[in-house]
């Protein structure tokens, strides 16, 4: 193999370890945690390299990179994730590409996100993203908590839309634990009115273990993967 497919692969392990690591300490089964690799700024001999590794999904943060991309990789049969901000003008778009919508964090999104996945005949799976902010710090994305209800009802019922769970990204300062704590009751409570919103995606490269221990149905790695991303001009 070529030496940055050594690379990958070296990092690839050295996640699963982590990941089988956590779940030992957690008691949990590891076929529980599914792995989504975060791509996004690599190249697409990247993401087949990590695909003849067994990397089966995949994670992107701008749309026209991924459209790009998953063109050239569709023999590769990969589930494409995206994760970054949205605009509720952008968003129909992402239905040309996207298998899974991560980043839904309020209910302008979801009519265009709806129109796309109808206009391209398929169904789009939606987790919710909530802060995990406190309330008044600056906000990064993800809805409010006390918005969530009212965000996965507007999901659960737009046509061309499954509402399959939740996500948040840890604070940037403070214990991940603690976010993650409040990630796991805001999830169990989102579970009450919406059985099948079972998945739970959190924990990246330096927080996984915290989210695995927390229930994190999914986790999304990048940098501990692929090194780390070229600096954005
Ligand atoms: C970039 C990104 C990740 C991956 O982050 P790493 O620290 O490189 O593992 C995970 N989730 C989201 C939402 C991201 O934008």
């Amino acid at each position: 193999m070529s030496a940055r497919g050594d690379e990958l692969a070296a990092g690839l392990d050295r996640v699963r370890e982590r990941l089988a690591g956590a779940c030992r300490d957690a008691g949990r089964d590891p076929a529980g945690v599914a792995l989504t690799v975060v791509t996004k700024f690599f190249p697409a001999s990247d993401v087949r390299l990590l695909a003849g590794l067994g990397v089966t999904e995949v994670a992107e943060n701008r749309h026209q990179e991924a459209q790009a991309k998953r063109e050239e990789l569709l023999d590769l049969g990969l589930r494409w994730h995206f994760v970054g901000g949205l605009q509720s003008n952008k968003a129909a778009a992402l239905a040309s590409w996207a298998d899974v919508v991560q980043s839904v964090d309020r209910a302008k999104l979801v009519a265009p996100l709806a129109r796309g996945a109808e206009r391209e005949g398929r169904e789009i799976d939606v987790l919710v993203q909530v802060s995990l902010d406190p309330p008044g710090a600056d906000q990064r994305a993800g809805a409010d908590p006390e918005d969530l209800p009212a965000l996965a009802d507007a999901v659960e019922a737009a046509e061309g839309l499954r509402l399959r769970g939740l996500m948040a990204v840890a604070p940037n300062d403070g214990d991940p634990a603690r976010a993650f704590d409040l990630l796991t009751g805001l999830h169990a409570r989102l579970r009450e009115q919406h059985p099948r919103a079972e998945e739970l995606s959190a924990g990246m490269s330096g927080d996984l273990e915290a989210a695995v221990m927390a229930g994190a149905t999914r986790v999304r790695v990048g940098s501990a993967i692929l090194g780390s991303r070229p600096s954005v001009a």
